[in-house]
């Protein structure tokens, strides 16, 4: 379903709605400022999600329920300072809206729904990780229309999703400021789930994918989905059908959390239960490409050179360079080596006001689109 040519690729993913009500669930734990998890087993009930090869009548509802039930053990086993959340335990199909909630309401520390992914191709394989997208950009307007018709099944469908924009997906990128907040922590959990998911879980890495999900654009916490890998592949159907698939994938999932975790609230809950010896606080490590690649950040273009320290805008940053295209200047911030950074400098650029702000890339120097960069950097 997705495009393969870019390592990075921005969807619009909104699961099929069913008529079920929701039931969610809640788990005791035995410290007074727990983390917060929510797991969403995607799909459920009437929405099968993907039914993969169709050998069996085991669909993606049934797999991802699994795995996070799998995942909610090695927890509640490993981690008594997490509290988990899963938002169904059943063969029930919560509406997306509720899935959300459960996590807001909640003041959740994060977010992670599970699904698998599905192709025409039955090569297809591998495993990635969907986080909202922050650029317009890279949007594959083809599978948002599509993707989005979905929403539209769901009761009151109107009414409950009236701030999220169906017809146009592309004007949700942006619209409230956690997106830029949390992006940066959902993409360091997204890099340890593409990590362990490949090094445990045996799978080919498909990387970090900017998407536009309704779950990950309105739960307020850092939230990530994750595609355990494909059940139109044999093979990897066949896998992730197994005890001993989903056993590692559910692992997978369980180490990501465990370094997420140690990197944010261990730091912060010294008191709180630390596992032995956290990995270390890593980047997401990029393979070092031949060519230099950049990225910055665009605050602004001109048919006229403006005044860095007079320009309104400008004279908010201490960074401004400028370089020309065309007739164009166009005045940029600092240019950093990781699209991970270039995300933070957009974010902290939209925040002093440089509302139309966006990222560009260059390749030795030569500007490129930023797809281009990222597949090149790994990011
Ligand atoms: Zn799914």
């Amino acid at each position: 379903m997705l495009n393969t040519f870019f390592k990075i690729k921005t969807i619009v993913f909104i699961s099929i709605i069913g008529l079920f009500s929701s039931t969610l669930y809640a788990q005791e734990t035995t410290t007074d400022d727990p983390f917060v998890l929510v797991i969403d087993p995607g799909h459920g009930g009437a929405d099968a999600g993907t039914l993969g090869t169709r050998r069996t009548k085991i669909y993606e509802k049934h797999v991802v329920l699994d795995v996070a039930l799998k995942l909610e053990k090695l927890i509640k086993d490993n981690m008594k300072d997490v509290k988990i959340l899963m938002t169904r335990r059943t063969d029930v199909y919560p509406t997306l809206q509720s899935r959300a909630r459960l996590a807001n309401k909640n003041h959740a520390h994060l977010f992670l729904s599970i699904h698998c992914n599905a192709a025409a191709n039955p090569q297809a394989t591998g495993a990635e990780t969907l986080v909202m997208a922050t650029e317009r950009a890279s949007a594959n307007l083809e599978i948002s229309k599509r993707e989005n018709a979905y929403i539209v099944l769901e009761e009151n469908h109107q009414e409950n999703y009236k701030n999220f924009n169906i017809n146009d997906p592309l004007a949700n990128i942006g619209k409230s400021l956690e997106q830029f907040s949390t992006i940066r922590s959902s993409i360091v959990f997204a890099d340890l789930t593409q990590k362990y998911m490949c090094s445990t879980g045996g799978r080919k890495d498909r990387h970090i994918v900017q998407a536009i999900i309704y779950v990950t654009y309105a739960c307020t916490c850092p939230s990530v989905l994750v595609e355990l890998g494909f059940l139109t592949n044999p093979a990897e159907e066949a896998f992730l059908h197994s005890e001993k698939g989903q056993n590692a994938m559910a692992l997978a999932l369980f180490q990501a959390l465990k370094d997420y975790k140690a990197r944010t609230y261990d730091i912060s809950h010294p008191t709180a239960e630390v596992e032995s010896s956290p990995a270390p606080m890593a980047e997401p490590t990029p393979a070092a490409p031949v060519d230099k690649i950049e990225y910055c950040v665009q605050l602004t273009s001109s048919s006229k050179a403006l005044g860095t320290r007079t320009n309104v805008l400008l004279r908010r940053f201490s960074d401004v360079t400028y370089f020309k295209e065309g007739n164009m200047y166009k005045y940029t911030t600092r240019r950093v080596s990781s699209y991970a950074q270039a995300l933070k400098d957009l974010s902290d650029a939209r925040k002093k006001g440089a509302k139309d702000a966006f990222i560009i890339a260059f390749k030795n120097k030569e500007k490129v689109n930023v797809n281009t960069a990222r597949s090149m950097t790994g990011e």
